[in-house]
């Protein structure tokens, strides 16, 4: 099995590309991210709210 050792993709806030990080893919949970940082995580809820 090959994969690339790290994998990015871009924010579904920011729209940045990110790389992966050690504690997302070592619990598997890379496919789950879709934020750069907690502040674009949050940024997102909030204007989930709002809208
Ligand atoms: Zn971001």
């Amino acid at each position: 099995m090959v994969r690339p050792p790290r994998q990015t993709k871009p924010c579904a806030f920011c729209g940045r590309p990110f790389t992966d990080r050690k504690r997302w893919s070592g619990r598997g949970q890379w496919d789950e991210v879709l934020y750069c940082s907690r502040g674009c995580r949050a940024d997102a809820a909030r204007q989930r709210r709002r809208a």
